[in-house]
């Protein structure tokens, strides 16, 4: 199912087969990782990506396309069903290049964006420097409050000072939801565009335990990887008026020959995301994370906005001896891999932060509940105390008692 790899070159092989056993052996909380159905595998490693489809369903710079325009087409109607939005666009190769794409849909180079704060929460593509995003445009930010929560006030009050001409939504760090009407006041107040990027929530949103941005945006952009649970890549849905535009930059405007195999692994995923199984798995993330973070809380460590809504949380390190970067080495020794990511206002530089981020989606998918979140959230608080005699066994205990494409 997993293979066969590549029998004929034993070192790629080799490292595929270590990847595999990690992926087995380990907790993994990362909170934009996932595991992909072994359907999802086999769709990607299949024989489109032998394809060139340059251009869309029915209107294609090459020959032969009959059999991965039903692909794309199947992909296109299974994303507008989960969504329920009137344009999809497949094709962006990941979730930075939907974004990239979808701003050139909508504003000009130059044009000034307000978006989420990077050391808030916020992604590399919201305006970083030295990332294309910072580069082409003017990106001004919001952050949250002492609290941990967005303060729409203050959003407001930015967007009313600094005129946006495009004000962004959606964050890689922000364990709450995401209030997407009072946005959309506000981008309507200042004469603004609203872009919603759920990268990490889309899977939430498609099973209704999120509020959805698709009504209030006129762009929203994704990837189908994290909670999703996809092939790994990127989306875009819009509004059927912005539709020729986000194609057009999409394709030629920012890259050549779609990634069909992708394409088909996200077929599948959005198949997958349309059965009722699906809802139930969301929701059980959802219930996952509350119950770690009461664990982690018990365990006496401090959470950014102290709780979560969603998929992930952010661990407070500060005052208990360790750090983010610390902790993350830690946890990887005793089998438990996650991420050290800045908290608000953190003190430390980002190559050592003070907090680490944990998410759920990944071992919901391997079947854990919420008793093995709690058991999870002690290893943790144990780690982050140092205390780390006999924590790979309990690490062991756990992967072995849920196996992973067994
Ligand atoms: C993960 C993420 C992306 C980028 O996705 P890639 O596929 O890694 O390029 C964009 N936006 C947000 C908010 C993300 O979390």
């Amino acid at each position: 199912m997993i293979g066969p790899y590549t029998e004929v070159d034993s070192e790629v092989q080799a490292a595929l087969d270590g990847e595999l056993e990690r992926q087995r052996t380990t907790i993994e909380l990362i909170a934009s990782e996932n595991f992909a159905s072994p359907a999802v595998l086999a769709a990607q490693g299949s024989v489109l990506t032998n394809k060139y489809a340059e251009g869309y369903p029915g209107k294609r710079y090459y020959g032969g396309c009959e059999q991965v325009d039903k692909v794309e087409v199947l992909a296109i109607e299974r994303a507008r069903e989960i969504f329920g939005t009137e344009h999809v666009n497949v094709q962006p190769h990941s979730g930075s290049q939907a974004n990239e794409a979808a701003y050139a849909a909508l504003i000009e180079p130059g044009d000034k964006v307000l978006s989420m704060d990077l050391a808030h929460g916020g992604h590399l593509t919201h305006g970083m420097k030295i990332n294309f995003s910072g580069r082409t445009y003017d990106f001004v930010h919001y952050g949250v409050g002492e609290d941990g929560y967005i303060d729409y006030d203050e959003v407001r009050e930015i967007a009313l000072r600094e005129r946006p001409r495009l004000i962004l939504a959606g964050a890689s760090a922000y364990p709450r939801v995401l209030h997407f009407d009072r946005f959309r006041e506000i981008a309507d107040e200042v004469g603004a565009f609203f872009l919603t990027d759920m990268a990490h929530i889309a899977g939430l949103v498609a099973a209704d335990v999120h509020p959805s941005p698709v009504p209030y945006c006129e762009i929203v952009t994704t990837t189908t990887h994290k909670t999703l649970r996809g092939a790994r890549g990127g989306m875009i849905l819009c509004r059927e008026e912005f539709a020729k535009k986000v194609n057009s930059r999409v394709f030629p405007g920012m890259q050549g020959g779609p990634l069909m195999h992708a394409i088909a692994g996200k077929a599948v995923a959005f198949g997958e995301a349309l059965q009722p199984e699906f809802k139930d798995y969301a929701r059980r993330i959802v219930e996952n994370c509350r119950a770690m973070a009461e664990g982690l809380m018990e365990g006496g460590l401090n959470l950014v906005s102290g709780g979560t809504d969603n998929h992930l949380m952010l661990v407070d390190l500060r005052g208990t001896g360790t750090n983010g970067k610390d902790l993350e080495e830690l946890l990887d020794q005793v089998g438990v891999t996650c991420n050290k990511n800045m908290i608000p206002n953190d003190p430390e530089p980002p190559t050592v932060t003070s907090g680490v981020r944990l998410g759920t989606a990944a071992m919901t998918t391997r079947g854990m509940g919420e008793e093995e979140m709690r058991e999870i959230s002690e290893i943790i608080a144990k780690a982050a105390r140092g205390e780390t005699d006999g924590l790979r066994d309990r690490v062991t205990a756990l992967t072995e008692a849920f196996p992973l494409y067994a």
